[in-house]
């Protein structure tokens, strides 16, 4: 079966709020040349011809462009006003919304799109603990946060699995991200028919991946005071997806799944239908998974 490439996938621009507005960044692109259509209301208005943007109907920081635009020169982007990512992996730091003020944590967090996202939500209020394993990836994120103008970070080349939940430090986290690596089998770019012979070798690294996914989980839900954790995936195997969260809530009684975005095209598979899924088919995105995971409130079953 021939998939679409990555390169027909529509390009994404997340406004970065700590510099500019959409409306700034609108004007712009306007005055640069390119004609706005104003807000997309389907997934057919996402696919739009080159010098075309639209505002994305369920993320309100993020416009749409032709597959063909490229931004990596423009100086919008050099200045750190507009981040190129996918509309999925805007979803996490969108979903989880860390009021200004509050203390996170991005546990696996370079090279540092969604970190700079939650600084953006945060309004550069508060503090954002980031962890990484990977020193190279973490020097990347440093330029990119200093580029988008990130000030409440606190970084550290450290294994999130070693971060000490009870720590003074940790005593005020109430948001956790969660994007450790995984097999990365979403990405369009990435995809491709393993032969056979293969598969054993695809099974087993599924299976360590999803044992270390299930490890970050468990830590990220010891942080004392934590309300609630986004974890996701750019993986389309459910062994990463659904079968870690099942495990994690399993092991984890205190805590339930939130039911997200009822607007959005992709459920996450039965029964774990209120996280979400997203694909080039059904979402024009890569492959992604979301789950959004919340402590019971200490008096019954009520949302907080
Ligand atoms: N959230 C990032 C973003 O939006 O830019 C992407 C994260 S990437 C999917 C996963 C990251 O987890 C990698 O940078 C990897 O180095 C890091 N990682 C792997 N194991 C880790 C661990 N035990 N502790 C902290 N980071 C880890």
């Amino acid at each position: 079966v021939q998939r679409p490439a990555g390169a027909q996938l529509p390009r994404y621009v997340r406004v970065n709020t700590l510099k500019t507005t959409v409306e700034d960044v609108v004007d712009y692109l306007k005055r640069d040349g390119f004609a706005y259509l104003g807000q997309a209301s389907r997934l057919e208005d996402l696919t739009l011809k080159v010098k075309y943007f639209v505002k994305d109907m369920h993320l309100p920081e993020l416009l749409v462009f032709s597959s063909k635009t490229d931004f990596h020169e423009h100086f919008l982007y050099k200045a750190g006003h507009i981040i190129l990512q996918d509309k999925a992996s805007c979803l996490p730091a969108y979903l989880l919304n860390p009021p200004p003020g509050s203390h996170v944590i991005d546990g696996c967090a370079a090279p540092g799109n969604k970190s700079s996202h939650l600084a953006a939500v945060m309004e550069n209020k508060g503090k954002l603990f980031a962890f990484d394993l990977d020193a190279k990836r973490l020097a990347t994120m440093s330029t990119l946060l200093l580029r988008a103008g990130v000030t409440c970070q606190q970084l550290a080349n450290q294994d999130f699995l070693k971060v000490d939940p009870d720590s003074p430090q940790y005593k005020d986290v109430e948001y956790i991200l969660l994007d450790p690596s995984c097999s990365g089998s979403g990405m369009v770019c990435l995809r491709d028919d393993a032969s056979s012979a293969d598969q054993e070798k695809i099974q087993a690294r599924l299976a360590s991946l999803a044992s270390f996914q299930l490890r970050c989980l468990n830590h990220g839900l010891k942080f004392p005071r934590l309300k609630r954790l986004v974890y996701s995936t750019c993986s389309v195997h459910s062994q990463e997806n659904e079968k870690v969260v099942a495990a994690c809530l399993e092991q984890n009684p205190g805590f339930r799944l939130v039911p997200l975005l009822s607007q959005w095209p992709e459920r996450g598979l039965e029964p774990l239908t209120q996280c979400l899924r997203a694909s080039t088919a059904k979402t024009r995105t890569h492959g992604f998974f979301v789950a959004l995971l919340e402590k019971h409130s200490e008096n019954g079953n009520k949302k907080q």
